[in-house]
């Protein structure tokens, strides 16, 4: 059994992720100086920097970590957590490598964390840190268009990445590409249509299509089809939200919801958008009129009976002390190194499956590539071609009615001519990337009965991408 990626908030999850890595490299024919420099992190930027607070000042711990430079720019969001510390930031920088690699996007990894509780500080706060983190990235040629590019993570979102933005643009007066500094942003500050809600959309499909296998399903006891499914999501933050929103939509059924307040449960499904509302409203899921059962230890409600179990919220919450009572079969990975190795382990010798991190929640970076291309053309997708495409398919459409006599009604005519708009187009990139990846992964896993885990798998298909990029580009000098 490989062991796979733990993320105890101390200091083991780079170490962790090296370890899943060298599992995945035996399966591979590369020479190790070639392996070691793919694993590495190449770039490691510490720093501190003071803000004003009351009469006072307070020192802000942050860090950038370019982990893979095989591809420019790197790429990675930013994590605003008082828990964050370096080697998370490696770590995590180490798994953007591999999802960007996995996905195909054309990005090395990195990652950014500002060591903060963004509870704690005030709006106007929390803009002068983030402007300051950005500044101190151009001190040093950490952030640009064609260098490293953020995005949002844990605690961050589009807020932040205007404000990033809006700092990279003031002090590179006249760079014509300068919005394509970072990704998440506000669409009036052009983001793209999509971005909010890609890296849960992504997460849906992965589970979809897993779920899709009949062959696979059989071997879990379990039909084939989302339609039912009964799941549990744990965080209701950006991932879980949109993840959960999503899979409904699908045809799943969600029938718990773990936030860090406590958990809910109802076996005949819960109202997302009502829970969320729910949340907004009182501050808790708990106390929800539409639940059965509820926890007030979180932790309880990732045990409840459910078909799949998807944690979105932080790393190493599936560990050796509750796997063994987690009834889900399949676990599919919204956050990022949620279950550790030794959890991995006794969730597969029961006989489940894992859908990995590094490709369940990469529909975030696929979109954000597609941002940073909006960015660079200058031109959102579709501007160009929709009334083209809408002219096209009428003139179809009329030649069709016109021969067979047929004539459909104003819907179908209007959904059959309409030319696409930017979001279908984003949304239809994520789906065509997310279900291309799962199979590309899944054959690898079913090609060698050697590979045991999924994530192994995706490991070896990454391995053999990133060394032919480094292979290509040689040393120098
Ligand atoms: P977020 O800050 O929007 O939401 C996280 C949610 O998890 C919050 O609602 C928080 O209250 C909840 N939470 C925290 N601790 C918890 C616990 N112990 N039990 C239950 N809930 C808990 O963050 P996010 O952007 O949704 O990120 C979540 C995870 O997904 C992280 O691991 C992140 O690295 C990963 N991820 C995020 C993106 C993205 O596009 N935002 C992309 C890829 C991966």
């Amino acid at each position: 059994m490989a062991t796979i990626i733990s993320a105890d908030n101390d200091t083991h999850f780079f170490a962790d992720v090296c370890k899943n890595f060298d599992y995945a490299a035996q399966f591979t024919q590369h020479n190790p100086g070639l392996l070691d420099q793919i694993k590495s992190c190449n770039s490691v930027y510490r720093f501190r920097f003071p803000i004003r607070r009351g009469n006072g000042f307070e020192v802000i711990d942050a860090w950038r970590v370019e982990h893979s430079h095989h591809q420019s720019p790197t790429k990675g969001g930013i994590r605003y957590s008082e828990m964050v510390n370096e080697d998370e930031v490696m770590a995590l920088a180490a798994l953007m490598t591999y999802k960007c690699a996995i996905v195909n996007v054309p990005f090395g990894g990195a990652k950014g964390g500002i060591k903060i509780n963004p509870k704690n500080y005030t709006v106007q706060e929390l803009e002068n840190i983030t402007r300051r983190y950005t500044v101190e990235l151009i001190k040093k040629n950490f952030i640009g268009p064609s260098i490293d590019v953020p995005a949002p993570d844990y605690g961050s979102g589009e807020r932040e990445m205007g404000w990033i933005a809006d700092t990279y643009a003031t002090m590179n007066p006249g760079q014509l590409d300068a919005m394509g500094c970072v990704t998440g942003k506000p669409i009036a500050l052009h983001g793209i249509h999509g971005r909010r809600e890609a890296t849960g959309r992504g997460v849906a499909i992965a589970t979809r299509e897993c779920v899709s296998v009949a062959e696979d399903m059989a071997k879990l006891g379990l039909t084939p089809g989302i339609e039912g499914k009964k799941i549990i999501v744990q965080g209701l933050g950006n991932v879980g939200y949109y993840s959960a929103k999503f899979l409904a939509d699908f045809g799943g059924l969600i029938v718990g919801i773990c936030e860090f307040e406590g958990a809910i449960y109802n076996e005949d499904g819960l109202d997302v958008e009502a829970v969320f509302q729910h949340r907004k409203s009182t501050g808790s899921i708990l106390g929800f009129s539409g639940a059965k059962k509820e926890f007030k230890n979180s932790g309880e409600g990732l045990e409840q009976q459910c078909d799949i179990l998807v944690p979105a919220a932080l790393e190493n919450q599936i560990t050796k002390d509750n796997a063994a009572s987690i009834k889900a079969k399949i676990i599919v990975e919204g956050a990022n190194g949620p279950t550790t190795p030794e959890a991995e382990a006794i969730f597969y010798q029961k006989g489940g499956i894992i859908v990995p991190d590094l490709f369940a929640n990469a529909g975030g970076v696929t979109v954000s590539y597609f941002e940073w291309l909006k960015n660079l053309s200058h031109v959102a997708f579709g501007r160009i071609n929709r009334r083209f495409e809408e002219n096209s398919n009428l003139n179809l459409v009329n030649m069709v009615e016109g021969i067979t006599g047929l004539s459909l009604t104003p819907l179908q005519r209007a959904t059959i001519v309409k030319g696409a708009s930017e979001l279908e187009l984003v949304n239809s990139g994520l789906e065509d990337t997310m279900i291309r990846s799962y199979h590309e992964i899944r054959e690898i896993y079913k090609a060698n009965p050697k590979i045991d885990t999924l994530r192994t798998a995706a490991l070896v298909a990454v391995i053999n991408k990133i060394a032919i990029s480094y292979q290509n580009l040689g040393v120098w000098p």
